[in-house]
């Protein structure tokens, strides 16, 4: 896919039908990905700290999550096809998951909003399965990590907030072959 550096982040010139194919292409194929939906507050995060500004470029996609980056891109004349968020992405691979009898490993939020988000989530789609889930206030990552890596899921949804969530899933994605996605505040909206 074609890229558009809008304010040092290198967005994916991707729209959500096409992510959501790719991811689940990539998933088949047995690929190692890493998802970032990049939203205005975090491309100006990145800008004041290249620590994070150099994760981001380690992402396989980076989506638009933002009507002023597509706006930005719009004025660099190199324009991205469409906003695509975090959470509209997760509700298609958690269908996708559903109907092909998908895994997925869920970390982040407090622990009884991931729970909820869990139970929710196994109520909708009664045919995924839950690889297994951990709340975002740990304090040993390496406990979470080989809980993640030992349950072998397709899919790791992390909703730690930015910038953690991306400086966790760059540092610990190798240690399961799987799509890993940043998905900031969405198991809160999923615990209803
Ligand atoms: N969170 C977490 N661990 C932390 C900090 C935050 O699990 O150490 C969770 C928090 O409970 C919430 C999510 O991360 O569920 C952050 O949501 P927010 O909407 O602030 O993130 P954004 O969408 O802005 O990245």
């Amino acid at each position: 896919y074609a890229t558009v550096d809008v304010l040092g982040v290198s967005f994916t010139k991707i729209t959500n039908r096409q992510l959501v194919n790719q991811l689940i292409l990539d998933s088949q194929q047995r690929k190692n990905c890493f998802v970032v939906t990049a939203n205005p507050e975090i491309v100006l995060y990145a800008r004041e700290h290249p620590e994070y500004a150099a994760v981001l470029q380690q992402a396989d996609y980076t989506a638009a999550d933002g009507i002023g980056i597509i706006k930005g891109a719009q004025i660099l004349k190199s324009p991205l096809p469409e906003r695509v968020t975090g959470f509209d992405t997760l509700i298609s691979l958690l269908q996708y998951a559903d109907r092909h009898i998908k895994s997925i490993f869920l970390l982040g939020a407090k622990p009884d909003v991931v729970k909820a988000a869990k139970k929710n989530i196994q109520k909708k789609y009664p045919r995924l399965k839950i690889a297994g889930y951990h709340d975002g206030y740990f304090t040993n990552p390496e406990t979470v990590v080989s809980l993640i890596r030992q349950s072998s899921p397709d899919f790791v949804f992390v909703a730690l907030g930015f910038p953690k969530q991306e400086f966790f899933i760059k540092k610990f994605r190798s240690s399961a072959c799987a799509i890993w996605m940043g998905v900031g505040g969405s198991f809160d909206v999923l615990a209803g």
